[in-house]
């Protein structure tokens, strides 16, 4: 057979990134399906500045139809099962749809409902979440309607999460509001964590630390939302001294997340988190050779962001590529993760890191410290390169337009 038959599950920003990139490679020896049920495409870093009131909602929003890659298949379904020993996935249309390859890329699920509470009250009583798009405009209007003597809480949950500087990023975002109406000080800002620092990498969470004690941010760590009492404005945390209710007059929560019920429930899991179980530099399935995964979706453990997708596409590619032709797999992902997070409206820490919450940073200084050049990146260069570079394949992160993995040719 001289076409090689690939089926990528989820057409987000690793579904999308890899499909455009195997494209370039197969040309027409390859038949690229994406099996995708949305029909919008979000780029979801921009919920950020969205809840700040820098961008609409709109802006973070595409028909996927236009970001389909040339060259592929869009199929609109969602898979439902997934069967490696039979090469085939079942979808909710009730398809039975064969590959040669798999690319599972479905993103992970958030819990929303593992909050009692949250979802009935989303979006009123002063309850908010950037987690979504539904919501993610509602930041703003609560962050705008706090007045002096208000409490704004902002939460991290006691799981795994996509971006993991997102839930204080918002945080930073009202703070610096707040001094630009002539409140600073004046609002009760408080970083509920179930976690025991600011951020995963030491560097960057010594340097937020020192930041919320410079401007009055109240850190509780070991603090687990659990519960949202809306009518009340209350919000109760599990903590180590035993459940504490907190009024508030705005929150925003960072639900919990996990790996989605349909890989959970496959032979692909990875029995302890539940995402796809691949080689965490190959990012080949463990078990079944002709299956990869990237992104939120597998187990590789790096903080799960856009901008590790760009570091783990290439090596995917060239690595499915290389099982193809029958060469050992040799290219190799390192943990490349970042995390741009905004401490102001113009400046942030650009945190970078590779696996063991390695520093790897790109720029010539300490990224560590509050910055503007990495702000207008993040305003307006990364959903440029997004909407342009990334999903159509050309768009490598810290490499820009360079791919820096070798990638074998595709000769049978
Ligand atoms: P997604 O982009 O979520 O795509 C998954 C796709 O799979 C979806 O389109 C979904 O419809 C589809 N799907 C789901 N289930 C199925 C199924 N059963 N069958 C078929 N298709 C399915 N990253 C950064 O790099 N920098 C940032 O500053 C940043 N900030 C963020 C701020 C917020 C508020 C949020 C929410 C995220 C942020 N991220 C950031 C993280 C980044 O958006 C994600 O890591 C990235 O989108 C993951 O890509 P993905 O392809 O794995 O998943």
């Amino acid at each position: 057979k001289d076409v090689t038959k690939i089926v990528v599950v989820g057409g987000g920003a690793g579904g999308l990134s890899v499909a455009s990139q195997l494209e370039h490679n197969f040309k027409s020896k390859g038949d690229i399906v994406i099996i995708e049920p949305s029909d919008k495409h979000y780029y979801q870093p921009l919920w950020t500045l969205v809840g700040g009131g820098i961008f609409s909602r709109k802006d973070s929003e595409k028909d996927e139809k236009d970001c389909i890659p040339k060259g592929t298949t869009w199929m609109k379904d969602s898979v439902t099962q997934f069967k490696p020993e039979d090469n085939i996935v079942l979808t909710k249309d009730g398809k039975q749809v064969d590959y040669d390859y798999l690319v599972v890329a479905t993103g992970l699920a958030i819990h929303w409902d593992k909050v009692k509470g949250l979802k009935e009250n989303l979006g009123k009583n002063g309850v908010t979440s950037n987690y979504s798009y539904d919501s993610c405009e509602k930041t703003f209007d609560f962050i705008k309607s706090m007045k002096p003597g208000n409490t704004a809480i902002f939460t991290f949950p006691n799981t795994g999460i996509k971006c993991g500087g997102a839930p204080q990023k918002i945080m930073w975002l009202a703070d610096d509001y707040f001094r630009r109406q002539g409140m600073a000080n004046k609002i009760n800002i408080q970083f509920n964590t179930a976690g025991v620092s600011m951020f995963a990498v030491k560097k960057y969470s010594d340097a937020l630390d020192t930041m919320a004690k410079e401007k009055g941010i109240t850190q509780n760590f070991k603090y687990n939302l659990i519960e949202i009492k809306g009518d009340a404005k209350e919000a109760i945390f599990e903590t180590p001294e035993g459940n504490k209710t907190v009024k508030y007059d705005m929150i925003h929560v960072t639900p919990p997340m996990g790996a989605p019920d349909v890989i959970k429930n496959s032979p692909l899991a990875d029995p302890a988190s539940g995402f796809v179980n691949v080689n965490k530099e190959t990012l080949q399935h463990v078990k079944y050779d002709n299956v990869f995964s990237l992104g939120d979706s597998s187990n590789l453990p790096t903080s799960k962001t856009a901008a590790a997708i760009t570091s783990q596409a290439p090596v995917l590619v060239s690595n499915l590529i290389s099982h193809k032709m029958g060469l050992p797999l040799k290219a190799k992902y390192d943990g490349y993760t970042s995390c741009p997070i905004t401490t102001s409206y113009n400046k942030l820490i650009l945190a970078e890191f590779k696996y063991g919450n390695e520093v790897a940073e790109s720029l010539p200084w300490d990224q560590s410290k509050e910055s503007y050049f990495p702000m207008f990146l993040k305003k307006y260069v990364f959903p440029f390169a997004y909407w342009n570079g990334m999903l159509n394949g050309h768009w490598f992160g810290k490499n820009l337009l360079l791919n820096p993995v070798e990638t074998p040719k595709i000769n049978k």
